[in-house]
C-alpha cells in the first residue's frame, strides 16, 4: 500500500540520511526502482511528472499500475507516489486519481499568491493523510519546458512558506536539473543553513540530483536534506545500456528484438543507478 512520504522524511530528518525521491518513466522504470528498494530494504519515493503523468496515460494509470506492482512484486518497504512540480490543477488531479503524495511548484508565482495557493492544498492533504512539498525560489534548468537559472531561495520565504504546515520543503539553493555546466558555482550552503537554522525540524529537498558530486550530497544532508530527487542519472543510464546493446547487434542476434530482451540491460543500469543513490543518501536498511 502507498504511504505518505511524511514518516519516512521524518525519520530521514531525525537519523541524518536522505530518501531518494526516483522519477519514473513506464512499467520497466517503476519495476527497477521497486525492486532496488525492496533488495535495499530501502524507502522509496516514486516521482511522477506532470508530462511522464500523460505520458503514461493518465495519473489514474500510473496509480494502478504502481498498485499492481506493489502487490504483486511483494514490496514491504515504504513507497510514496509523489507528484513531482504539480501545478495547482495537476496536483487536485493527483490527490483524487490517488497518489500518497503531491508537491505544489507555486516557485513561479509571487510569493502572497504562492502562499495561498499552497495553503489551499495543505488543507486538503492534512485532510487525506498525504504529504506535500512546497517550492521556494526556482531550481534551475528545465521543469518540464520551464528554464530557470539556478536561483538561491530567500530563507525568510522558506520560513513563511514551512509554517503553512507543508510535510517537505524544496529551495533553490543553486542546484539545477538536468546536466550541470562545466562553470556550476556549487551548492549554496550558506544558504542551506540560514534555511535550515529558520525551518527547524522540515525535511529540506535537494531537485536536480544528478552529477551533485558525493561530498556536496553529504554536506547538504548534514545540513537537513532528506529527500533527494533523482531523474536524468537514471536515464542517462537507461540510454547508455541500451545503446551499448543495440550497437553490439544484439538486437539482430537470436530472439535479441525481444522488447523484454531489449531493454533488459537499461532495466539493470537503472537498478545500478539506484543503488548507488541509495548507498550515497544513507537510505539502505532504513525501511
Ligand atoms: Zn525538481
Amino acid at each position: 500500500m502507498l504511504v505518505s512520504a511524511k514518516d519516512m522524511l521524518n525519520k530521514a530528518k531525525a537519523g541524518k540520511y536522505a530518501v531518494g525521491q526516483f522519477n519514473i518513466n513506464n512499467l520497466e522504470w517503476t519495476k527497477a526502482i521497486l525492486l532496488t528498494a525492496e533488495e535495499l530494504k530501502s524507502p522509496v519515493i516514486l516521482g511522477v511528472s506532470e508530462g511522464a503523468g500523460k505520458y503514461m496515460c493518465g495519473y489514474k494509470t500510473v496509480v494502478g499500475m504502481v498498485n499492481g506492482m506493489l502487490e504483486e512484486l511483494n514490496i514491504t518497504v515504504p513507497v510514496a507516489l509523489h507528484l513531482d512540480h504539480g501545478s495547482y490543477e495537476g496536483a487536485k488531479a493527483c490527490i483524487e486519481a490517488g497518489f500518497s503524495s503531491v508537491m505544489f511548484d507555486g516557485s513561479h508565482y509571487p510569493i502572497e499568491e504562492n502562499i495561498e495557493k499552497t495553503k489551499e492544498l495543505v488543507g486538503i492533504c492534512e485532510e487525506k493523510g498525504l504529504s506535500i512539498e512546497a517550492e521556494v525560489g526556482a531550481i534551475g534548468g528545465e521543469e518540464d519546458g520551464v528554464i530557470g537559472s539556478g536561483e538561491v531561495a530567500d530563507p525568510k520565504e522558506c520560513k513563511m512558506i514551512a509554517d503553512l504546515g507543508v510535510t517537505m520543503l524544496a529551495a533553490g539553493i543553486g542546484n539545477i536539473h538536468g546536466k550541470y555546466p562545466e562553470n556550476w558555482a556549487g551548492l549554496s550552503f550558506d544558504t542551506l543553513d540560514a534555511i535550515q537554522q529558520l525551518t527547524g525540524a522540515m525535511p529540506l529537498v535537494l531537485h536536480g540530483g544528478t552529477g551533485i558530486p558525493a561530498d556536496m550530497i553529504k554536506k547538504a544532508i548534514s545540513l537537513g536534506v532528506s529527500k533527494i530527487n533523482v531523474n536524468t542519472e537514471c536515464q542517462l543510464a537507461f540510454a547508455a545500456a541500451t545503446r551499448k546493446y543495440v550497437e553490439a547487434g544484439k538486437d539482430l542476434q537470436g530472439k535479441g528484438f525481444d522488447p523484454r530482451k531489449l531493454l533488459a540491460d537499461g532495466v539493470e543500469a537503472i537498478k545500478a543507478t539506484v543503488k548507488e543513490k541509495m548507498e550515497l543518501f544513507g537510505s539502505v536498511g532504513k525501511a
